[in-house]
C-alpha cells in the first residue's frame, strides 16, 4: 500500500443518503489497496437549486455572493460522505476548499486554479485519514470564495491529483464510461475501454459532457492518467490513456455534438491584416470562447468571417461587435442560432486519408447539408443546421460502424 488515487463522485453519485452510503463502500474497499483522496459535487441537483435560489431578489445577483451561495452544496456532500465512512469505521475528515488552501484566481463562477495546498492533504492522508474535499469550490488570495464552473468538481479532482502525484484520478459518475457517442441518440453506440488524452480532450472540447474540458486539459497538462466509470454498475470505465498504446488506432473512436451553439457571420469585411484580431481580440477579452473560426478567400478586397460561440454567450458577443462596429467596418452581420455542430475524432485520422470524404458522402446520401467544415489533426467538425443533428450523429456512427 503506497500509492494515491483520487476518486471524484459526481452530483448523481451521491444524490441520496442511500447513494452516499453506497460510495462510503466503494472508497472503503478501494481503501484496501491503496491511499485514498476523494473529491465531491454537491448532491443532484443541489446546485440548480441553490442557482435558481439566488436569482429571487435580482435577476444579476452579486458575483461574490453567488460563489458564496452555490458552493455550499458540495459542503453538505462532503461533511455527509464523512460521516457516512464513519458509520463503517473509516476515518474521514471533510475539507473545504479554504482548508485545503485552493486558491484561484478571483473571476467569480469561472475561477481558475492558482495552487493548492498538497502538503496539509497528504498530512490527513499520512494520518490514515481520508479526506473528503469540496469541488467546484476555491479561494481568492484575499479568502473570497469561488468556483470553478459548472462541472468544476472534476477539475477539482485532476488538479488535487497533479499535485499530491496519484497513481490515477477515478472519476465515478451515473454512465458506464466514454461512449462512441451519447446513447441517447445513437442506441448502440458503444463504451469505449480506452481512449488516448488526446481524442478525449477534443470530444470534451466539442461537447462530450462526461468530464469537465478545463479537467481534461488539466489532465494532459500535468500527465495524469484518469478513468471514467460508474458509481452505480460495477466496471471497469474507460481509461484515458497519456500514451498511445494501441498498435492500431481507429479511424473515428467517437462522434460528440454541440446543440447550444450560435453562428455569427460578419458579411463583407475589409480582407486588411488584423481584421480577424480587431473581431475576435474583444471577444476574447470579454471571456468568450470562439470555437469554428472561418473566413474565406476575398472577393474585391472583402470577405465573410465566421464564428461559433456557446448560445449562452449570444448577448455578449452582440454587445462586443455593437462595440467594435467603428473599428470595422462590414456590410451586414448575421445571427444564425439554429445550428448545431458535430465533431468526428481519431487519432487514426492522422495517419489515414479519406475520412472526410467518407463522411460527407455518407452525409449526402442521407441529404444532410454541412454549412461549415473544418478540420484539425484528429478532428473534423461539421456546421449543420440544429434539427439534422441526430440524425447527422446516427449516420456517421453507422458509417464508421462504430457500434462494432
Ligand atoms: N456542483 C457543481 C455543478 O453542478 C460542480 C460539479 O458538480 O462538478 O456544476
Ligand atoms: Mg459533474
Amino acid at each position: 500500500m503506497s500509492k494515491i488515487i483520487v476518486q471524484k463522485f459526481g452530483g448523481t453519485s451521491v444524490g441520496s443518503v442511500e447513494r452516499i452510503d453506497a460510495v462510503a463502500e466503494i472508497i472503503k474497499n478501494a481503501s484496501k489497496s491503496n491511499y485514498i483522496i476523494v473529491v465531491v459535487s454537491a448532491m443532484g441537483g443541489e446546485t440548480n437549486k441553490l442557482i435558481k435560489l439566488s436569482k429571487h431578489f435580482s435577476e444579476d445577483p452579486d458575483k461574490r455572493e453567488f460563489d458564496a451561495l452555490v458552493s455550499t452544496g458540495e459542503t453538505v456532500s462532503s461533511a455527509l460522505l464523512a460521516m457516512a465512512l464513519h458509520s463503517k469505521g473509516i476515518k474521514a475528515k471533510s475539507y473545504s476548499a479554504s482548508q485545503i488552501a485552493m486558491k484561484t484566481t478571483n473571476t467569480f463562477s469561472k475561477a481558475k486554479i492558482l495552487d493548492v495546498n498538497a502538503k496539509k492533504i497528504l498530512e490527513v492522508v499520512k494520518d490514515n485519514t481520508i479526506p473528503i474535499i469540496t469541488g467546484f469550490q476555491g479561494i481568492t488570495e484575499g479568502g473570497d470564495v469561488t468556483t470553478l464552473g459548472r462541472g468544476g468538481s472534476d477539475t477539482t479532482a485532476v488538479a488535487i491529483a497533479a499535485q499530491v502525484g496519484a497513481l490515477r484520478c477515478d472519476i465515478y459518475t451515473d454512465v458506464d464510461g466514454i461512449f462512441t457517442t451519447d446513447p441517447k441518440i445513437v442506441s448502440n453506440a458503444k463504451k469505449l475501454d480506452s481512449i488516448t488524452m488526446e481524442e478525449m480532450l477534443e470530444l470534451a472540447g466539442q461537447g462530450a459532457k462526461v468530464m469537465q474540458t478545463r479537467a481534461v486539459e488539466f489532465a494532459n497538462k500535468y500527465n495524469v492518467p484518469v478513468r471514467v466509470l460508474s458509481s452505480f454498475n460495477e466496471g471497469n470505465g474507460t481509461l484515458i490513456t497519456l500514451k498511445d498504446e494501441s498498435m492500431e488506432n481507429a479511424l473515428v473512436s467517437g462522434i460528440a455534438f454541440q446543440k447550444d451553439q450560435i453562428k455569427f457571420t460578419l458579411h463583407g469585411v475589409g480582407d486588411v491584416p488584423g481584421t480577424a484580431f480587431r473581431i475576435l481580440g474583444p471577444i476574447s477579452d470579454a471571456e468568450v470562447e470562439v470555437d469554428v473560426i472561418v473566413q474565406n478567400v476575398s472577393v474585391d478586397g472583402k470577405t465573410d468571417f465566421t464564428f461559433t460561440v456557446s448560445s449562452e454567450d449570444e448577448d455578449t458577443v452582440k454587445r462586443v461587435l455593437e462595440n467594435v462596429k467603428n473599428d470595422i467596418s462590414f456590410k451586414e452581420l448575421i445571427v444564425d442560432s439554429n445550428i448545431a455542430k458535430v465533431s468526428l475524432v481519431g487519432v487514426g485520422m492522422r495517419s489515414q486519408a479519406g475520412v472526410a470524404s467518407k463522411a460527407f458522402k455518407a452525409l449526402s446520401e442521407n441529404d444532410v447539408n454541412i454549412q461549415i467544415i473544418c478540420t484539425s489533426e484528429i478532428k473534423i467538425t461539421m456546421v449543420v443546421e440544429k434539427d439534422l443533428v441526430d440524425k447527422t450523429v446516427e449516420v456517421l456512427h453507422k458509417e464508421f460502424e462504430l457500434e462494432k
